[in-house]
């Protein structure tokens, strides 16, 4: 293990943000991880996994610990399910291919989703009506402080929509190594009703699709309305779906009759936060290389030299007039460090 100094992340973050670590270095074992942290104990620390959920507006002055922890295996069977142990650093969308073909059902919908396994808790991860949670079992997570491994059942991880323990009480304590997930291994469970899921398929021709079909048919989905960070820096969806409730959402509907809208619960309804800030006027907008998907408002992008606090200042921005212009606060999704 080598520490570095004064690393670029540019090649880290898929904003593609050249900030730099004040020290760097790649764990590749649960025993590398325990000896750097009891090395480091007096140093400020930052976990970094596949940095696709992350927007860099400054330098980090901390040691910079990129889980690199790889592996994956069955760890118990039985006639209709099993449950499958994936280290940390395996990539999330090379995982859910593996579990694809080894034809075990439940994380086909989250194809394609940039990002390591072991960072899959820490927001729930979710797309097409599949979430982390609904397949999820346990995750092993090491004590910054004291190294002892503990175990998270679902229940203590406290999912929510993008939301988990991680990312509140435990905030910064743990750093997840390993993740079970109890898939199918037959009757699956098959979700196609949610987005363009049907249609894709339909365009070959699939009355029974398989778990394969699903996952491409996803991953066209996928390709055709989202920036290959590869292409052009981003992090997927910048800001949250808020949850607004009924009364609020029945006062704005007035003004806007065509606003979609999800009822969450008799009292809460949730807003796509993309159309309201298309409505805002920011779709396609550019402010020097920081600006905002032209297709994907949701989206904001670098399009070469952005520094992260110009895509902040943008974010802002757009918070500042959506909140103006239909009094909805939208937090967002991506960390801002
Ligand atoms: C093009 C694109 C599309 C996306 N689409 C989706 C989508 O459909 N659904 C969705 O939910 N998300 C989506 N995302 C967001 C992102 O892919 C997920 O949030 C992903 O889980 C982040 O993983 P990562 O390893 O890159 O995390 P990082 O960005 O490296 O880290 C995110 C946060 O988790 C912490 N962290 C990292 N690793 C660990 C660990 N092992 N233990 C504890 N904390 C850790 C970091 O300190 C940071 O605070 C998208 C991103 C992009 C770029």
């Amino acid at each position: 293990m080598t520490i570095q100094n004064n690393f670029s992340l540019k090649n880290y973050n898929t904003f593609g943000i050249d900030a730099k670590a004040k020290q760097f270095v790649a764990v590749h074992s649960t025993q590398d991880l325990k000896t750097i942290l009891q090395q480091n104990q007096s140093e400020p620390k930052f976990i970094l996994g596949g940095g696709s959920n992350m927007l860099l507006t400054q330098d980090v002055q901390a040691l910079v610990i990129h889980i690199d922890l790889r592996g994956k295996k069955v760890v118990k069977e039985d006639a209709d399910f099993v449950w499958v142990e994936s280290q940390a650093g395996e990539n999330w969308h090379e995982f859910v291919l593996w579990t694809i073909s080894q034809d075990f059902g439940g994380l086909e919908n989250m194809s394609l989703i940039p990002g390591n396994v072991g960072t899959t808790p820490v927001q729930n991860i979710g797309a097409y009506g599949t979430e982390i949670k609904d397949t999820f079992v346990s995750c092993d997570a090491m004590n910054i402080a004291s190294q002892e491994l503990k175990t998270f059942s679902k229940e203590e991880c406290n999912f929510g929509y993008r939301e988990s323990v991680f990312k509140h009480d435990v905030k910064d304590q743990f750093i997840i190594t390993s993740v079970i997930f109890k898939l199918t291994k037959r009757n699956h469970k098959i979700n196609i009703s949610y987005g363009d899921i049907i249609k894709e398929l339909e365009k070959h021709s699939s009355s029974a699709p398989t778990l394969k079909e699903i996952s491409n048919a996803v991953i066209a989905i996928r390709k055709s309305k989202l920036p290959d960070p590869k292409d052009l820096g981003n992090s997927g969806s910048f800001f949250k779906n808020p949850i607004i409730s009924k009364v609020h959402y029945e006062k704005i509907q007035v003004l806007h009759p065509e606003m979609p809208h999800y009822i969450i619960s008799e009292t809460e309804v949730k807003v796509p936060a993309g159309w309201l800030i298309e409505r805002a006027g920011f779709k396609g907008k550019r402010f020097g290389d920081a600006g905002i998907h032209k297709n994907q408002a949701l989206v904001l992008v670098n399009y070469g030299n952005a520094t992260g606090q110009e895509i902040l200042n943008v974010s802002k921005d757009i918070q500042a007039t959506v909140l103006q212009q239909f009094g909805i606060a939208i937090e967002a999704e991506v960390n801002v460090i």
